[in-house]
């Protein structure tokens, strides 16, 4: 859960993610979205919980995620190659209490229907603002991706803003939380953009999924 010794997946997590990413296609229907074979990891979490900061920081750029100043605008899903081993699809927020009905209804619908037609896709990512725990907003998503059989993992976020008594009591919580979800990873990831905390965790567990180095 913290940074560990390092490891065959640590070294290859810390080679892939300084490889070249490259953003492919901002989706904001099916159609739009990138075909083939490459594994694919999904990024979701409520507006504003960091998500966008952590895409930069597990790359190393500042700006290939562009962090949202207007919480709940963007619509899209934006996908990201990285060497061609992995393809990261970095989902709209979700959870802002003043987009439209209209607006979650269309973000349901398309993250329902990417969730459902999206064989390679072998991770979720569900991001959680270590402040605030999950959230009934979360909780609709995990719930998703159990029905759609989409296993997902928890990345605490922002674990830099609260104190290491609340992280331990978060992380128990959430772990308890995990247990009754069947697509749920019971592994947390706790992570700070800002500090870099956790950061070489995930880029392990990510690489772990990814085309090996040598085969392609
Ligand atoms: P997004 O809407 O989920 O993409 O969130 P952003 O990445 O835009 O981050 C939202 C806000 O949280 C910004 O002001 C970031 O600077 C801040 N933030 C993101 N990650 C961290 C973190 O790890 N620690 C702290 N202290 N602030 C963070």
């Amino acid at each position: 859960m913290t940074d560990t010794a390092p490891s065959a997946d640590n070294e290859f997590g810390r080679w892939l993610f300084s490889q070249s990413c490259s953003f492919v296609i901002g989706a904001v229907k099916l159609d739009d979205l990138p075909q083939g074979e490459m594994v694919e990891i999904a990024f979701a979490g409520r507006s504003n919980v960091g998500k966008s900061s952590l895409i930069n920081a597990l790359t190393g750029r500042k700006s290939l995620a562009r962090t949202s100043n207007t919480p709940g605008r963007t619509q899209q899903l934006n996908f990201f190659n990285l060497d061609d081993r992995l393809m990261l699809a970095d989902l709209p927020g979700y959870g802002y209490a003043r987009a439209p009905k209209t607006q979650v209804e269309e973000w349901t619908a398309l993250i329902g229907d990417y969730l459902k037609g999206r064989p390679n896709l072998r991770r979720a990512c569900v991001l959680i603002d270590s402040r605030h725990g999950i959230k009934d907003t979360d909780r609709e998503v995990m719930t998703m991706l159990d029905t759609t059989a989409v296993s997902y993992q928890a990345v605490l976020t922002k674990c830099d803003k609260i104190k290491p008594t609340a992280l331990s009591t978060l992380v128990d919580n959430v772990t308890a939380e995990l247990a009754s979800h069947v697509a749920a990873h019971p592994d947390i990831i706790i992570t700070s953009s800002v500090k870099g905390d956790g950061v070489a965790d995930l880029r392990a567990a990510l690489a772990a999924l990814a085309v090996p180095a040598g085969e392609q």
